[in-house]
């Protein structure tokens, strides 16, 4: 499932702002996404898998791209978005579990960080659906 805009729940210019603030709280506490630049392979299929989505992240709809520390970008409407100057100040937990259910199979991992940075993806589990 992906992420609604806040314009499907209605034209977010007309809200009074505190309420547009809440629907962007709702819309945001959801998940991050994770990118890698090399492919990981399902053990099953053997399909490329670059990106999965988590929710013990700060569940923002940021984007991580492994090897970084901070968010590389969000993945939320613009009335929503953070100011790509506060990136900085959102990191991952040490551990993370992270999912991709784009193919025939779903597939687990578990990611992690040394010194804040995300540098290491390891499956946990794959099967097909
Ligand atoms: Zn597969």
């Amino acid at each position: 499932m992906r992420a609604k805009s806040v314009h499907t729940l209605g034209p977010s210019k007309q809200l009074a702002w505190p309420l547009n603030l809440a629907l962007c709280e709702i819309i945001m506490s959801m998940r991050d996404y994770y990118q890698t630049n090399d492919a990981i392979l399902c053990p099953k299929c053997g399909r490329e898998i670059y990106e999965w989505e988590g929710q013990e992240g700060p569940n923002a709809l940021f984007i991580w791209l492994k090897g970084n520390k901070h968010p590389i970008d969000q993945r939320a409407d613009e009335d929503c978005k953070l100011e790509e100057k506060d990136f900085i100040k959102w990191f991952l937990p040490e551990k993370f579990e992270l999912w991709n259910t784009e193919g025939n199979c779903t597939v687990v991992a578990e990611g992690m960080c040394e010194n804040g940075i995300w540098n290491e993806i390891v499956i946990s589990n794959a099967k097909h659906t």
